[in-house]
Formats: C-alpha cells, sequence, structure tokens
C-alpha cells in the first residue's frame, strides 16, 4: 500500500490538483489529509467537495474548525480573520457540518495522523523545536505520526532530535523501525520554507519508504484568484515566496 499525505491545502486548487496527479502517477491509492482543507485560499467549497470523496482520511485543523462555525474567530491573525469570514460564506451548510464532523486525531493501520501536536490536538500547539516535539512523541502509540500546521517539512525521531530524513529530497529514505518518528509532511496549499512549490509526503508502507515530493503548479492562477476573490494581497504575494 502506497498512500500520500498531505498537510495543508489551505483551500488552493490549482495545488491540489497539481499533488493528487503526481500522488497517482507513483500509484498512491489512498489520501490522508492532515487538515486545514480550508482557510487562505479562494476554492474552499471545491477543495471540500474533493477532501470528500478522496479515499482515505482527514483530521481537523484549526482553520477547518473555525469555517466550520464552532468557534469565534479570537486568536487568529487579521489576514486569517478576513478571508475565514470570506471562507464561512462560501461553503455549504452540508460541508461545514463536515468540517465540524472531522476528527483530531486518526490511527489509520500503524500510523497516526494529527493536525498540530498529540500532546494537545485541538490546544493548536505547533512542533517547530525538538523539545515540542519530544512532548508529541511522548505520547506517539504507533511507529510514525504525521504532522502538518507549520507548513514546515521536517522530522524528528524520539530521543535523537531532528532527522535530516529529506536532505535530498527526490530520493527518499527508507525509515528506520526504531526510533519513532514524528513527521511534518509540509504543505500543499501554503509553503513557507522558503520553496513555493507545493509540498507532500508518500509512505510505502511495504518497504517503509518515504518520499517528500515538490510540486510545481500555476501559483499564478492561484495568487489572482486569491486576488479576485479581494481577499488580502498578502495571501497572494506569499505564495509566490513560499513564506
Ligand atoms: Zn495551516
Amino acid at each position: 500500500m502506497r498512500y500520500a499525505i498531505l498537510g495543508d491545502i489551505h483551500a488552493n486548487l490549482h495545488a491540489l490538483e497539481a499533488v493528487l496527479e503526481d500522488a497517482r502517477s507513483f500509484g498512491c491509492t489512498e489520501f490522508h489529509l492532515l487538515g486545514d482543507v480550508v482557510g487562505y485560499g479562494a476554492f474552499p467549497s471545491e477543495c471540500v467537495a474533493i477532501a470528500q470523496t478522496l479515499p482515505g482520511s482527514c483530521v481537523l485543523g484549526n482553520h477547518d474548525e473555525a469555517a466550520a462555525g464552532h468557534k469565534s474567530l479570537e486568536g487568529f491573525s487579521e489576514t486569517a480573520r478576513t478571508s475565514l469570514d470570506w471562507t464561512r460564506e462560501r461553503l455549504s451548510s452540508d460541508q461545514k457540518a463536515w468540517l465540524g464532523s472531522l476528527r483530531p486525531q486518526r490511527q489509520i493501520r500503524r500510523t497516526t495522523f494529527v493536525h498540530a501536536t498529540l500532546d494537545s490536538p485541538l490546544g493548536w500547539g505547533y512542533v517547530r523545536e525538538v523539545a515540542d516535539a519530544e512532548m508529541s512523541l511522548a505520547l506517539q502509540r504507533t511507529p510514525l505520526c504525521f504532522i502538518g500546521h507549520t507548513h514546515v517539512p521536517q522530522a524528528f525521531g524520539q530521543g535523537i532530535g531532528r532527522a535530516l530524513l529529506f536532505e535530498h529530497p527526490d530520493q527518499g529514505v527508507r525509515l528506520p523501525r526504531t526510533p519513532k518518528y514524528l513527521v511534518n509532511a509540509g504543505a500543499v496549499g501554503q509553503p513557507r520554507d522558503g520553496d513555493p512549490r507545493a509540498a507532500y509526503m508518500i509512505h510505502d508502507e511495504e518497504q517503509d519508504g518515504l518520499w517528500l515530493r515538490r510540486v510545481d503548479y500555476d501559483i499564478e492562477a492561484a495568487a489572482s484568484a486569491i486576488l479576485a476573490a479581494g481577499l488580502p494581497v498578502k495571501l497572494a504575494s506569499r505564495l509566490r515566496t513560499g513564506e
């Protein structure tokens, strides 16, 4: 079984379509979504419609929770609030109900999926440093856990700190059986590691193989749609820089 891990799509339909095509060309038959399907981008309804029909799973992200209407937008940046208000108006009530029904954490076979952290899945903390990763790894019951939320692909091994699994992204790596790994799959729809290409990962369960993929997509089309929707200019410009 070979599946794709898609983090932080953020209503970027152009990036999502390019990633799905790439993943299918590598034989992926399941798609596990790490949350934040919506927010920031100009195609929330279209992206939710795709997410609902993909074989696989989807966990709840903070933008999904907010767009579903369950929470005040306090705590979000002004840019995010503007985009979430806009997003709420574009989603059908069925789509909001679907987003609101997503679970914060899923285990599929021997792998865990969560948007932010395992130590506080609904607290929306960020795993940026080794200490953050260790708090999550302490609660991880599977050899591998995928997270999103920071939009930066990286990996941590329990007790060994940062794991340089993706120094040569196109080669892929064979995951050691131990220790446990916590892996951020990066962002499909709004990368923030300086590389504007869409990011996602492929996991081959039989071979324990893991690849970080970077996929070119029509960034200008995604950015133009954000501007045409009247959303903040920053949301368009950051797609071009990947920051
Ligand atoms: Zn996000």
